[in-house]
């Protein structure tokens, strides 16, 4: 077998993999299409774009899940961190990069080592033989794309992302909300009690769709095309087509009794969903929306049952390639049905730069376990790397999935309650642990709180 590794897209996923191979001393060749053919979104030839803000989020490791994520990607050597240190510009506790620098630096870095070739060329195939990881991000070329779809089946490929708020569990008010299926439907008692209900009298209602209506709403970028589906229509807009539009719509009180008020029949009805197998996340079914992050925060915390609510991530509709990872990828994410094929980035449904680099990098070490013959621990659940790429492989559900950034809530919970005020412990708690295994998985050794 040959000791070559291919990667598609030389972006922030593709220039991650490409560095932790070479430094393995695998031979790479990076196939990037631009400066060739362009996206709307990027501006240069140069690998590792970032195509939006120039912002890797926080960069606290004991109280934030990226900020771990960081960690983990500067104790494995990561080049995307160690370039982003270099162009660091101040920002409080966020890690911020002087963007061209960065890539230029990125590029320089990947085009000079010695066991790497950049080759300017679009990819329009799945690859049959040879090891390869495909890059490609959310703005695939169309003919990649259309290869992708005739392999994996055309519901298992999204060109946009219709992303509900997802909401921490241990956020939610049960004094207010309550679970159950609309009509008790379903042949378990799992299956009768699936949905958590957030009830709306009248005047809730009302004051709900005001809100809506006058929030900020975020635009489209430029060469995005903005053609909803009907399937997918954002809440305000199906707010502006009317007042009564959503209670005929996702907040439809029908079906629903209100046990903590069981003789007043809601006027409409918010419903959450479980959007992990560990049952800490839970999405707002149909919500979503185009608004600023900042209005709708505000405005979901109007919801009874919500006023506290913590948001794993707010809602969202962009353009947005993505697989339905769950279904087609292994835990070593290769492609089921070609595991000569490895997929990473944001194509994988992670979202964001660092999860995309993270993806990378774990693609790039475990082609390169696969390539030398060694075998490789699967990665502990309890890390940010193992947290984001469980869910994505599996403990996200398949029918629903969208992409996700990382957050405690994809970790297994540590054993610390104690509500909001013991917070700071308790991320502190997943933070140590997460550290602790990393440090044990990257050196190769038995886990033993992994399994
Ligand atoms: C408009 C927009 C704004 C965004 N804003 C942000 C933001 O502010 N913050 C954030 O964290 N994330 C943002 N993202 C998400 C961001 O793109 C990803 O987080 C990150 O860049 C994805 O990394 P990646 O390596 O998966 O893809 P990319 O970085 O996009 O890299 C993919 C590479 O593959 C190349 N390519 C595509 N098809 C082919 C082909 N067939 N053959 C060869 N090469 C190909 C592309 O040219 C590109 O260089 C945004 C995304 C978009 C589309």
């Amino acid at each position: 077998m040959t000791r070559k590794l291919n990667i598609i897209g030389g972006g922030m996923a593709g220039s991650e993999a490409a560095w932790q191979a070479a430094q393995a001393g695998v031979e790479v060749v990076i196939h990037e299409m631009r400066p060739r053919i362009g996206t709307f979104a990027h501006r240069t030839g140069n690998l590792a774009e970032m195509v939006c803000s120039n912002s890797f989020r926080s960069d606290d490791d004991e109280q934030n899940a990226v900020g771990l994520l960081h960690w983990e990607m500067r104790q494995a050597g990561g080049l995307v961190m160690e370039v982003a240190d270099a162009h660091r510009l101040p920002a409080g506790g966020a890690l911020a990069v002087d963007r061209d620098p960065f890539a230029e630096a990125v590029t320089e870095r990947l085009r000079s080592h010695p066991k790497i070739t950049v080759q300017d060329a679009e990819i329009s195939e799945i690859p049959s033989e040879g090891h390869w990881i495909v890059a490609t991000g959310p703005l695939t070329s169309g003919a990649l794309a259309e290869a992708i779809r005739a392999e994996t089946g055309a519901d298992q490929l999204a060109f946009f992302d219709a992303i509900a708020p997802i909401v921490h569990h241990d956020s939610i008010d049960m004094s207010r909300a309550w679970m159950q299926s609309r009509y008790d439907k379903g042949e378990t008692e799992a299956e009768r009690t699936a949905y958590l209900n957030c009830p709306m009298d009248r005047e809730t209602y009302e004051a709900f769709i005001d809100a809506l209506l006058a929030a900020d709403k975020a635009e489209f970028h430029e060469g995005e095309t903005a053609n909803y589906f009907d399937g997918c229509l954002p809440i305000e807009v199906m707010a502006e087509r009317g007042r009564e539009t959503l209670r005929h719509g996702p907040m439809k009180p029908r079906g629903l009794t209100d046990p903590h008020n069981p003789d007043v029949k809601p006027h409409a009805v918010v419903q959450l969903r479980r959007d992990n197998a560990l049952g800490t996340l839970y999405n707002i079914v149909g919500f979503q929306t185009k608004m600023k992050y900042g209005a709708q925060a505000a405005v979901f915390r109007t919801i009874p049952g919500l006023e506290e609510a913590r948001f794993a991530r707010l809602g969202g509709i962009h353009r947005n390639t993505f697989i339905n990872s769950p279904t087609l990828l292994d835990d070593q994410l290769r492609l089921r049905s070609r595991p000569n094929v490895r997929f990473a980035g944001q194509i994988t449904g992670v979202e964001g730069y660092v999860e995309s680099a993270a993806m990378g990098l774990l693609a790039g070490r475990l082609a390169v376990s696969e390539i030398t013959g060694q075998a490789t621990a699967p990665v502990p659940p309890t890390t940010a790397m193992g947290a984001l790429v469980t869910h994505i492989t599996g403990g996200a559900d398949a029918k629903t999935f969208q992409p996700m950034n990382v957050n405690f809530g994809l970790f297994p919970p540590v054993d610390l309650k104690g509500g909001r005020r013991n917070r700071p412990a308790r991320y502190k708690a997943y933070t140590d642990r997460a550290k602790a295994d990393w440090t044990s998985w990257l050196a190769g050794k038995a886990l033993t709180d992994a399994a």
